[in-house]
Protein backbone atom coordinates (compact mmCIF):
# COMPACT_ATOMS: atom_id res chain seq x y z
CA UNK A 1 0.00 0.00 0.00
CA UNK A 2 1.28 3.12 -1.04
CA UNK A 3 2.06 5.85 1.85
CA UNK A 4 -0.65 8.34 2.42
CA UNK A 5 1.00 11.96 2.56
CA UNK A 6 -0.94 14.61 5.05
CA UNK A 7 0.02 18.04 5.26
CA UNK A 8 -1.36 20.21 8.38
CA UNK A 9 -1.52 18.22 11.62
CA UNK A 10 -3.26 20.86 13.73
CA UNK A 11 -5.96 20.40 16.34
CA UNK A 12 -7.61 17.82 13.49
CA UNK A 13 -5.12 16.83 11.16
CA UNK A 14 -3.11 15.33 13.77
CA UNK A 15 -5.68 13.00 15.34
CA UNK A 16 -7.38 12.25 11.48
CA UNK A 17 -3.92 10.95 10.65
CA UNK A 18 -3.27 9.01 13.78
CA UNK A 19 -6.36 7.39 12.81
CA UNK A 20 -5.07 6.38 9.99
CA UNK A 21 -1.86 5.01 11.46
CA UNK A 22 -4.29 3.30 13.24
CA UNK A 23 -6.11 1.66 10.52
CA UNK A 24 -3.13 -0.01 9.13
CA UNK A 25 -2.23 2.95 6.59
CA UNK A 26 1.87 4.52 6.45
CA UNK A 27 1.49 8.25 6.84
CA UNK A 28 3.74 10.33 6.00
CA UNK A 29 3.04 13.51 7.81
CA UNK A 30 4.00 17.60 7.00
CA UNK A 31 3.53 20.66 9.08
CA UNK A 32 5.19 24.37 9.31
CA UNK A 33 5.02 24.21 13.48
CA UNK A 34 7.64 21.71 15.71
CA UNK A 35 4.90 20.85 18.32
CA UNK A 36 2.72 19.78 15.81
CA UNK A 37 5.44 17.48 14.36
CA UNK A 38 6.38 16.40 17.43
CA UNK A 39 2.85 14.71 18.68
CA UNK A 40 2.34 13.63 15.57
CA UNK A 41 5.98 11.41 15.68
CA UNK A 42 4.73 10.45 19.50
CA UNK A 43 1.33 9.03 17.23
CA UNK A 44 3.25 6.86 14.80
CA UNK A 45 3.31 9.39 12.24
CA UNK A 46 6.28 9.40 9.49
CA UNK A 47 7.10 13.27 9.67
CA UNK A 48 9.42 14.73 6.90
CA UNK A 49 10.62 18.54 6.41
CA UNK A 50 8.63 20.31 3.30
CA UNK A 51 5.64 19.06 1.40
CA UNK A 52 7.45 17.62 -1.50
CA UNK A 53 9.00 14.97 0.79
CA UNK A 54 5.64 14.11 2.11
CA UNK A 55 3.91 13.51 -1.35
CA UNK A 56 6.94 11.36 -2.49
CA UNK A 57 5.27 8.35 -3.76
CA UNK A 58 2.31 8.71 -2.38
CA UNK A 59 -0.91 7.64 -3.62
CA UNK A 60 -3.02 9.92 -1.89
CA UNK A 61 -2.76 13.57 -0.52
CA UNK A 62 -4.52 14.49 2.48
CA UNK A 63 -4.92 18.42 3.58
CA UNK A 64 -6.63 19.70 6.88
CA UNK A 65 -5.25 23.43 6.52
CA UNK A 66 -6.81 27.00 8.71
CA UNK A 67 -7.96 28.36 5.17
CA UNK A 68 -8.57 28.33 1.33
CA UNK A 69 -5.86 30.14 0.73
CA UNK A 70 -3.47 27.71 2.28
CA UNK A 71 -5.14 25.12 0.57
CA UNK A 72 -4.88 26.44 -2.68
CA UNK A 73 -1.08 27.27 -1.94
CA UNK A 74 -0.15 23.58 -1.13
CA UNK A 75 -1.78 22.36 -3.64
CA UNK A 76 -0.37 24.43 -6.71
CA UNK A 77 2.96 23.63 -4.90
CA UNK A 78 1.95 19.32 -4.97
CA UNK A 79 0.30 19.50 -8.42
CA UNK A 80 3.62 20.39 -9.54
CA UNK A 81 5.28 17.28 -7.85
CA UNK A 82 2.63 14.47 -7.82
CA UNK A 83 1.88 12.07 -10.64
CA UNK A 84 -1.51 12.61 -12.95
CA UNK A 85 -3.11 9.86 -10.95
CA UNK A 86 -2.82 10.85 -7.14
CA UNK A 87 -5.88 11.34 -5.59
CA UNK A 88 -6.06 14.90 -3.61
CA UNK A 89 -8.52 15.50 -0.54
CA UNK A 90 -9.31 18.40 1.37
CA UNK A 91 -10.63 18.31 4.57
CA UNK A 92 -10.48 21.63 5.20
CA UNK A 93 -13.31 24.14 5.62
CA UNK A 94 -12.54 26.70 2.99
CA UNK A 95 -14.30 29.51 1.03
CA UNK A 96 -16.45 27.93 -2.15
CA UNK A 97 -14.93 29.55 -4.62
CA UNK A 98 -10.87 28.50 -3.46
CA UNK A 99 -13.11 24.68 -3.20
CA UNK A 100 -13.89 25.10 -6.91
CA UNK A 101 -10.39 26.34 -8.01
CA UNK A 102 -8.94 23.42 -5.90
CA UNK A 103 -10.49 21.69 -8.03
CA UNK A 104 -9.51 22.75 -11.18
CA UNK A 105 -5.90 22.39 -10.52
CA UNK A 106 -6.60 19.08 -9.25
CA UNK A 107 -8.34 18.58 -13.02
CA UNK A 108 -5.13 20.44 -14.97
CA UNK A 109 -3.12 18.32 -13.40
CA UNK A 110 -4.81 14.95 -13.93
CA UNK A 111 -5.49 14.25 -10.30
CA UNK A 112 -8.90 12.78 -8.92
CA UNK A 113 -10.00 15.43 -6.18
CA UNK A 114 -12.01 15.29 -3.23
CA UNK A 115 -13.43 18.19 -1.10
CA UNK A 116 -14.59 16.50 2.50
CA UNK A 117 -15.06 18.80 4.82
CA UNK A 118 -16.17 17.70 8.46
CA UNK A 119 -17.97 18.16 11.49
CA UNK A 120 -17.30 16.59 15.14
CA UNK A 121 -15.06 18.55 16.50
CA UNK A 122 -11.36 17.54 17.93
CA UNK A 123 -13.35 15.22 19.86
CA UNK A 124 -14.85 13.29 16.67
CA UNK A 125 -11.15 13.72 14.98
CA UNK A 126 -9.72 11.46 18.39
CA UNK A 127 -12.38 9.35 18.66
CA UNK A 128 -12.31 8.78 14.64
CA UNK A 129 -15.74 9.82 14.54
CA UNK A 130 -15.83 13.29 12.37
CA UNK A 131 -18.74 13.34 9.93
CA UNK A 132 -17.75 13.65 6.43
CA UNK A 133 -19.44 15.58 3.86
CA UNK A 134 -17.91 15.02 0.03
CA UNK A 135 -17.96 16.31 -2.84
CA UNK A 136 -16.70 14.85 -5.69
CA UNK A 137 -16.81 12.44 -9.01
CA UNK A 138 -19.06 9.36 -7.64
CA UNK A 139 -16.32 6.68 -8.71
CA UNK A 140 -13.46 8.59 -6.99
CA UNK A 141 -15.56 8.82 -3.50
CA UNK A 142 -16.42 5.17 -4.15
CA UNK A 143 -12.78 4.43 -4.27
CA UNK A 144 -11.49 6.62 -1.25
CA UNK A 145 -14.27 5.72 1.25
CA UNK A 146 -12.20 3.39 3.07
CA UNK A 147 -9.54 5.72 3.85
CA UNK A 148 -12.37 8.20 5.57
CA UNK A 149 -14.13 5.33 7.41
CA UNK A 150 -10.65 5.09 9.23
CA UNK A 151 -11.27 9.17 10.56
CA UNK A 152 -15.35 9.02 10.60
CA UNK A 153 -18.28 7.53 11.34
CA UNK A 154 -20.69 9.17 8.91
CA UNK A 155 -19.20 9.62 5.25
CA UNK A 156 -22.06 11.01 3.39
CA UNK A 157 -21.47 12.02 -0.91
CA UNK A 158 -22.82 15.58 -1.02
CA UNK A 159 -22.60 15.78 -4.86
CA UNK A 160 -20.28 16.98 -7.97
CA UNK A 161 -17.09 19.48 -7.10
CA UNK A 162 -17.06 21.60 -3.96
CA UNK A 163 -20.78 20.13 -3.10
CA UNK A 164 -19.06 18.87 0.55
CA UNK A 165 -17.94 22.52 1.38
CA UNK A 166 -21.35 23.94 0.06
CA UNK A 167 -23.23 21.09 2.67
CA UNK A 168 -21.05 22.33 5.71
CA UNK A 169 -21.24 25.58 5.17
CA UNK A 170 -25.48 25.72 4.82
CA UNK A 171 -25.21 23.00 7.86
CA UNK A 172 -23.10 25.15 10.39
CA UNK A 173 -25.03 28.16 9.63
CA UNK A 174 -28.28 26.48 10.73
CA UNK A 175 -26.11 25.29 13.87
CA UNK A 176 -24.98 29.19 14.03
CA UNK A 177 -28.57 30.57 13.80
CA UNK A 178 -29.74 27.80 15.99
CA UNK A 179 -27.49 28.23 18.92
CA UNK A 180 -28.55 32.13 19.11
CA UNK A 181 -32.14 30.96 18.91
CA UNK A 182 -31.74 28.70 22.25
CA UNK A 183 -29.59 31.54 23.83
CA UNK A 184 -32.50 34.06 23.25
CA UNK A 185 -35.25 31.52 24.58
CA UNK A 186 -33.39 30.76 27.57
CA UNK A 187 -32.30 34.12 28.55
CA UNK A 188 -36.14 35.30 27.92
CA UNK A 189 -37.57 31.86 30.22
CA UNK A 190 -34.99 33.53 32.83
CA UNK A 191 -36.64 36.83 32.76
CA UNK A 192 -40.23 35.42 32.87
CA UNK A 193 -39.13 33.35 35.77
CA UNK A 194 -39.01 29.76 33.90
CA UNK A 195 -36.03 27.18 35.47
CA UNK A 196 -33.69 25.73 32.99
CA UNK A 197 -34.88 22.79 33.24
CA UNK A 198 -38.32 23.63 32.74
CA UNK A 199 -37.58 24.58 29.31
CA UNK A 200 -36.12 22.07 28.27
CA UNK A 201 -38.23 19.32 29.59
CA UNK A 202 -40.61 21.07 27.50
CA UNK A 203 -38.46 22.71 24.38
CA UNK A 204 -36.57 18.89 23.86
CA UNK A 205 -40.01 17.13 23.37
CA UNK A 206 -41.57 19.89 21.51
CA UNK A 207 -41.35 21.58 18.44
CA UNK A 208 -38.20 23.77 19.85
CA UNK A 209 -36.59 21.00 19.77
CA UNK A 210 -32.90 21.10 17.98
CA UNK A 211 -29.02 19.88 18.25
CA UNK A 212 -28.50 22.96 20.04
CA UNK A 213 -30.63 22.36 22.97
CA UNK A 214 -30.47 18.59 23.36
CA UNK A 215 -27.04 17.49 22.94
CA UNK A 216 -25.30 21.17 23.21
CA UNK A 217 -27.17 22.84 25.60
CA UNK A 218 -25.69 26.26 26.04
CA UNK A 219 -26.50 26.02 29.84
CA UNK A 220 -24.95 24.64 32.61
CA UNK A 221 -27.74 21.38 34.22
CA UNK A 222 -29.96 19.84 31.63
CA UNK A 223 -26.97 18.17 29.35
CA UNK A 224 -24.55 17.20 31.78
CA UNK A 225 -21.72 16.72 28.67
CA UNK A 226 -22.48 19.91 27.15
CA UNK A 227 -19.44 22.89 27.23
CA UNK A 228 -21.59 25.00 29.64
CA UNK A 229 -20.99 22.57 32.58
CA UNK A 230 -17.06 23.26 32.44
CA UNK A 231 -17.05 27.58 31.96
CA UNK A 232 -17.68 26.83 28.06
CA UNK A 233 -14.32 25.86 27.32
CA UNK A 234 -14.28 24.17 23.83
CA UNK A 235 -15.65 22.56 21.83
CA UNK A 236 -16.11 24.45 19.01
CA UNK A 237 -14.76 27.55 19.79
CA UNK A 238 -16.83 30.95 18.85
CA UNK A 239 -14.15 31.83 15.90
CA UNK A 240 -14.30 28.77 13.81
CA UNK A 241 -18.33 28.91 14.57
CA UNK A 242 -17.79 33.49 13.22
CA UNK A 243 -15.26 31.91 10.13
CA UNK A 244 -18.03 29.60 9.25
CA UNK A 245 -20.68 32.03 9.26
CA UNK A 246 -18.56 34.36 7.27
CA UNK A 247 -18.02 31.53 4.53
CA UNK A 248 -21.69 31.36 4.48
CA UNK A 249 -22.17 35.05 3.56
CA UNK A 250 -19.76 34.83 1.44
CA UNK A 251 -21.12 31.87 -0.67
CA UNK A 252 -24.92 33.49 -0.35
CA UNK A 253 -23.56 36.85 -1.73
CA UNK A 254 -22.17 35.10 -4.85
CA UNK A 255 -24.78 32.91 -5.42
CA UNK A 256 -27.90 35.71 -4.46
CA UNK A 257 -29.23 33.87 -1.32
CA UNK A 258 -31.44 35.58 0.80
CA UNK A 259 -30.19 34.71 4.57
CA UNK A 260 -31.18 37.47 6.72
CA UNK A 261 -30.44 35.19 10.21
CA UNK A 262 -27.13 33.48 9.23
CA UNK A 263 -26.34 37.62 8.38
CA UNK A 264 -27.40 38.80 11.88
CA UNK A 265 -25.35 35.56 12.97
CA UNK A 266 -22.49 36.49 11.69
CA UNK A 267 -22.78 39.91 13.07
CA UNK A 268 -23.40 38.67 16.50
CA UNK A 269 -20.55 36.08 16.41
CA UNK A 270 -18.22 39.31 15.09
CA UNK A 271 -19.46 41.25 18.24
CA UNK A 272 -18.78 37.99 20.65
CA UNK A 273 -15.54 37.60 19.41
CA UNK A 274 -14.81 41.39 19.40
CA UNK A 275 -15.96 41.21 22.83
CA UNK A 276 -12.38 38.33 23.22
CA UNK A 277 -14.55 35.42 23.53
CA UNK A 278 -13.71 34.13 20.34
CA UNK A 279 -11.83 31.26 22.23
CA UNK A 280 -15.13 30.05 24.01
CA UNK A 281 -17.31 27.46 23.08
CA UNK A 282 -20.17 29.11 20.90
CA UNK A 283 -22.43 28.21 23.22
CA UNK A 284 -21.36 30.52 25.52
CA UNK A 285 -22.47 33.53 23.04
CA UNK A 286 -25.67 33.29 25.33
CA UNK A 287 -23.90 35.25 28.22
CA UNK A 288 -23.49 38.15 25.53
CA UNK A 289 -27.46 37.75 25.12
CA UNK A 290 -27.74 37.81 28.56
CA UNK A 291 -25.84 41.31 28.35
CA UNK A 292 -23.02 39.74 30.58
CA UNK A 293 -20.46 40.04 28.69
CA UNK A 294 -19.94 43.77 26.84
CA UNK A 295 -22.02 47.22 26.77
CA UNK A 296 -25.62 46.35 25.38
P1 LIG B 1 -5.12 24.20 13.39
O1 LIG B 1 -4.73 25.63 13.27
O2 LIG B 1 -5.01 23.51 14.71
O3 LIG B 1 -4.29 23.32 12.33
C1 LIG B 1 -3.90 23.78 11.06
C2 LIG B 1 -2.47 23.32 10.86
O4 LIG B 1 -2.06 23.65 9.53
C3 LIG B 1 -1.47 24.02 11.80
O5 LIG B 1 -0.79 23.06 12.57
C4 LIG B 1 -0.55 24.80 10.85
O6 LIG B 1 0.79 24.85 11.30
C5 LIG B 1 -0.69 23.98 9.59
N1 LIG B 1 -0.32 24.69 8.38
C6 LIG B 1 -0.69 25.93 7.97
N2 LIG B 1 -0.15 26.20 6.77
C7 LIG B 1 0.58 25.11 6.41
C8 LIG B 1 1.40 24.80 5.28
N3 LIG B 1 1.55 25.67 4.29
N4 LIG B 1 1.99 23.60 5.25
C9 LIG B 1 1.85 22.70 6.26
N5 LIG B 1 1.09 22.96 7.37
C10 LIG B 1 0.47 24.14 7.43
O7 LIG B 1 -6.61 24.12 12.83
P2 LIG B 1 -7.64 22.91 13.06
O8 LIG B 1 -8.50 23.20 14.23
O9 LIG B 1 -6.92 21.62 12.95
O10 LIG B 1 -8.58 23.12 11.78
C11 LIG B 1 -8.18 22.70 10.48
C12 LIG B 1 -9.36 22.87 9.55
O11 LIG B 1 -10.46 22.09 10.02
C13 LIG B 1 -9.86 24.31 9.42
O12 LIG B 1 -10.21 24.55 8.10
C14 LIG B 1 -11.09 24.34 10.33
O13 LIG B 1 -12.03 25.30 9.97
C15 LIG B 1 -11.61 22.93 10.16
N6 LIG B 1 -12.41 22.41 11.27
C16 LIG B 1 -11.97 22.58 12.56
C17 LIG B 1 -12.74 22.07 13.60
C18 LIG B 1 -12.29 22.22 15.05
O14 LIG B 1 -13.10 21.95 15.95
N7 LIG B 1 -11.04 22.61 15.31
C19 LIG B 1 -13.94 21.39 13.33
C20 LIG B 1 -14.32 21.19 12.01
C21 LIG B 1 -13.54 21.72 10.98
Amino acid sequence: MSPIAFIGLGHMGGPMAANLVKAGHNVRGFDLTAASLELARENGISTVASVAEAVSGAGIVITMLPAGAHVLSVWQELVAIVPSGTLLIDCSTIDMDSARKAHALAETHGCPALDAPVSGGTGGATAGTLTFMVGGDAAVFAGAKTVFEAMGKKIIHCGGASAGQAAKICNNMILGISMIAVGEAFVLGEQLGLTHQALFDVASVSSGQCWSLTTYCPVPGPVPGSPANRDYEPGFAAALMLKDLKLSQAAATDAGAMTPLGATAAALYQRFADEGFGGKDFSAIINMLRGETGTR
